[in-house]
């Protein structure tokens, strides 16, 4: 592990501190994975800490324990932002600039607190304390890999473990994507040791859907758009849609993938229309040496990695799809060459 001043942040939490760990807007299970790990670890070494996310987080990820004590800022934006003014110290895991955390940003901006960023997201903001991979999968891999820099792999139990490994099944899309290394299943399996079970796990994320979400994916299958001259496939879903299946957080997490699973496709995309505000949320995924932290920046005021990105769009869906459309057409060359 490369931290920059390590040895200046193992100083600092040599003594209990008052610490606020932190994680991006729309939650994912790296995201929540790696907040409690990182919770649990610095609750046993002292320190007494309090969990930010900017909004709501699905349901699938809420049997984790310590999950009912994350605060979500929207909903106590106050109590939130004094937690965050009064922090000796603000973790910073899975993301890497104060924009993907809404106005708890401006918070952090603010503090005089020491920050210390965990992250595998590109072109990372500076802070205080930095540990920046962007070849790991997960930013739950790097809190093992903190914590074992640390010397406490011994204090990882089950609880701790059960976190980390959602965080890396979930990142990896179940081991598979490019990015899962040899080291990320030597960490599995000592995880593995530690008493964590992957078929629990699993099943605690994607077995506990509602018949709801099912048919709202077929509904989205259904009417997803093939474009072989791109090797791309999109989607959409609009509000209306998503009130006809009573669509809940993290429903629609995984839908985009399956355009990837078409022979030969290497771009897929989902444009999803906010429950509440007028903009669509747009996931992009890749395969191969197509850039879609690139695509994302770009275009639509987003960014992530190179094989999966996020972003938005402000336009109404008709001029969001066709505004896609020609970009594809002036990245065609590109896509087609994409390996
Ligand atoms: P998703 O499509 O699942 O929301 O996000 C895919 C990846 O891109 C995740 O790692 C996520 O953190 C990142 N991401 C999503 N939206 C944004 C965004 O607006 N800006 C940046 N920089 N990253 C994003
Ligand atoms: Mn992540």
């Amino acid at each position: 592990m490369q931290m920059t001043r390590f040895e200046e942040l193992k100083n600092l939490l040599s003594k209990p501190k008052q610490i606020v760990i932190l994680s991006h807007r729309n939650p994912d299970g790296d995201a929540i994975g790696s907040s409690l790990a990182m919770n649990h670890y610095l609750t046993r070494l002292g320190h007494k800490c309090d969990m930010i996310v900017p909004n709501e987080f699905p349901k699938f990820l809420k049997w984790m324990d310590g999950a009912k004590d994350i605060q979500i800022a929207e909903y106590s934006p106050s109590n939130s932002r004094n937690l965050v003014e009064n922090a000796e110290l603000i973790f910073i895991l899975d993301f890497n600039t104060t924009s993907r955390i809404d106005e708890v940003g401006q918070w952090v901006e603010k503090s005089t607190a020491p920050k210390v960023m965990i992250d595998h997201h590109q072109q990372p903001q500076e802070f205080d304390f930095m540990y920046s991979d962007t070849e790991i999968p997960a930013a739950c891999q790097m809190i093992y890999n903190f914590i074992e820099a640390m010397g406490h792999l011994d204090l990882i139990d089950r609880s701790i473990g059960e976190c980390i490994y959602t965080g890396i099944m979930t990142d990896t899309g179940n081991f598979r994507f490019k990015n899962t290394s040899a080291a990320t299943h030597r960490i599995v399996a000592e995880l593995m040791d530690k008493g964590v079970e992957a078929d629990r796990v699993y099943n605690h994320i994607f077995n506990t859907q509602s018949p709801d979400r099912l048919r709202l994916l077929g509904k989205v299958l259904g009417s997803i758009r093939i474009l072989p001259e791109y090797r791309t496939a999109f989607m959409y879903l609009t509000r209306k849609q998503q009130l006809k299946y009573n669509t809940q957080k993290g429903d629609t997490e995984g839908f985009v993938n399956y355009g990837l699973g078409i022979d030969n496709f290497i771009f897929s995309v989902i444009f999803i229309e906010d429950m509440q505000k007028n903009f669509y949320k747009i996931s992009f995924r890749s395969k191969g040496n197509f850039d879609v932290n690139e695509f994302a920046r770009k275009y639509f005021n987003g960014g992530g990695h190179i094989n999966a990105a996020g972003g938005r769009s402000d336009l109404t869906l008709k001029e969001t799809l066709d505004k896609f459309e020609k970009l594809l057409e002036q990245h065609k060359e590109e896509l087609n060459k994409a390996e």
